[in-house]
């Protein structure tokens, strides 16, 4: 289903008109189909945020921008804007016994959220865990899931089993923990049991943010319950043993590890050419990381991501030669954000401590996988309200796509009841968050979106150049522009 914004296409185009032409022919497909073959290679083993593979493909790309002749605007002089990534975990060394038997962590069980507990309380049957009734105040409670409904259907990465058994986790874990449960052990029905190993994979791997004061927790897990008892689950063919297990003696030992490991963001600069305005930025917006190597889907287990976002790395390299081959007004920084994958974590991080003040930078183009689906349409987001927060950045980007890819815009994306919640997935959003002109360029989800197929072969290069230019013209129109785009009064996101 699309639906066409065609309202706003007709929408008054008030930036002044420029006399320069710009650089579109830098834009070659042959640059970003070489490009991609490269940084979307099993070399690059899928750049995972905070591994060495993620700094092998981060050097590249500072490479490849001082090959190209960008100012380097990082620490010391160099491209890389150093940060660290603080993850949290639940142990593997942690311990669950109940009577005689030991269940091993993430094997045999489960545990929702990252927080440290010592628990040594008796074990009740709860049932379904919905019978008030029972009492199980300071014990633990062990109880059986029953099958109500699956969550609605959406396009998404997760199953919607996974989805399910991580529901039933967090309200029958509230449940009961809220009737002052100790701990809860949930054995899985057949929906939830689907999912156990999705859930003990992704649980295990904790939670991770920006290792800085006051920076908000990211990632993956749920609450981490630290005022109430953990929350478990267990196959559902523990059933009959968990069942004869009620009664006896539970001890828990749940062990938080916390460390800390690099990663980087990557910046570069091409200095404006009005000396009124060059101290002004239009920043162009990626990420270089994705999901490294993971576990075996038909013989593959490398998470290539070329379209996420590889698409993105090479299409700043070229809008990069573009500016360089012909500079606007403005200053074009651009901006390769690590491990946003963890949770948009180098964004998070730049937009506080960005390299230029950020009252400098008047708008973010932010380029996420741009390379997939129908060759005529792709997305905007940040286009509608109550995402859209600037008239004249939105306009500007209508007016480039009307020169350059042409594409129909699919405005689904871009709505607040839209399930993916696609907005709030990539590296504008930070910004936004803090006034900042935003939008993000995207051909939008795909079967092998997060899967190891994921390739670059089977990325559509013709697109990818539209896309491109897309993003490049906007920022042009964005760099010539008399006044900077003004935001939009009271401008304010639904979440
Ligand atoms: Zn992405």
């Amino acid at each position: 289903m699309r639906a066409l914004l065609g309202a706003l296409l007709v929408a008054p185009l008030l930036l002044s008109a420029q006399p320069a032409p710009p650089a579109m022919a830098a834009i070659r497909q042959e640059d970003l189909r070489r490009d991609l073959m490269v940084i979307g290679s099993d070399d690059y083993r899928g750049r995972e945020g905070g591994s060495i593979d993620e700094l092998r493909a981060s050097v590249w790309i500072a490479e490849q921008l001082r090959t190209i002749g960008l100012e380097p605007m990082g620490d010391f002089g160099s491209y890389f804007q150093w940060w660290d990534i603080r993850r949290t975990r639940v142990s593997a060394l942690s311990t669950v016994q109940v009577g005689e038997r030991q269940f091993a962590m993430w094997q045999d069980i489960a545990v929702s959220g990252n927080a440290a507990a010592m628990v040594n309380a008796p074990t009740v049957w709860a049932g379904n865990g919905l019978d008030s009734t029972i009492d199980v105040q300071g014990k633990v409670a062990i109880a059986q899931m029953e099958f109500r409904r699956l969550p609605g259907r959406v396009t998404s990465v997760n199953s919607a089993e996974y989805r399910y058994a991580r529901a039933q986790l967090t309200s029958l874990g509230n449940a009961l923990t809220g009737r002052g449960a100790a701990a809860v052990i949930l054995i899985a029905d057949s929906t939830a049991d689907i999912a156990f190993e999705g859930v003990a994979n992704i649980t295990a791997r904790g939670t991770y943010r920006v290792n800085a004061p006051s920076a908000p927790a990211a990632g993956s897990g749920a609450g981490t319950g630290a005022t109430r008892g953990p929350v478990f689950l267990v196959r559902q063919s523990e059933a009959g043993a968990m069942r004869t297990l009620a009664g006896q003696a539970a001890t828990i030992r749940l062990h938080q590890e916390s460390y800390t490991y690099p990663s980087v963001n990557i910046v570069a600069r091409v200095r404006g050419t009005d000396a009124r305005l060059r101290d002004e930025h239009v920043l162009f917006s990626t990420h270089q990381d994705h999901d490294g190597v993971r576990y075996d889907v038909r013989g593959d287990s490398i998470w290539n991501g070329a379209d996420d976002n590889g698409t993105g790395m090479v299409a700043l390299l070229a809008a990069a030669r573009a500016f360089k081959q012909q500079p606007g007004r403005r200053s074009a920084l651009f901006v390769y954000h690590g491990a946003e994958e963890r949770g948009l974590l180098g964004s998070n991080y730049h937009a506080r401590t960005p390299v230029v003040p950020l009252t400098s930078v008047v708008a973010v183009l932010n380029a996420e996988m741009m390379g997939r689906n129908s060759p005529d349409s792709a997305s905007l987001l940040g286009v509608q309200p109550p995402h859209k927060n600037s008239n004249e950045l939105v306009e500007a980007a209508l007016r480039a796509n009307a020169a350059t890819g042409r594409f129909q815009l699919d405005s689904l994306w871009d709505r607040p009841n839209h399930p993916e919640g696609w907005y709030f997935r990539s590296d504008h959003l930070p910004y936004a968050r803090l006034n900042v002109p935003a939008v993000m360029f995207t051909s939008n989800l795909h079967p092998q979106y997060h899967t190891p197929k994921d390739e670059p072969e089977s990325i559509d290069y013709a697109k990818l150049t539209r896309m491109t230019q897309w993003l490049y013209l906007t920022g042009w129109y964005i760099a010539q522009a008399d006044q900077r785009p003004t935001v939009i009064p009271g401008f304010r996101l639904e979440r």
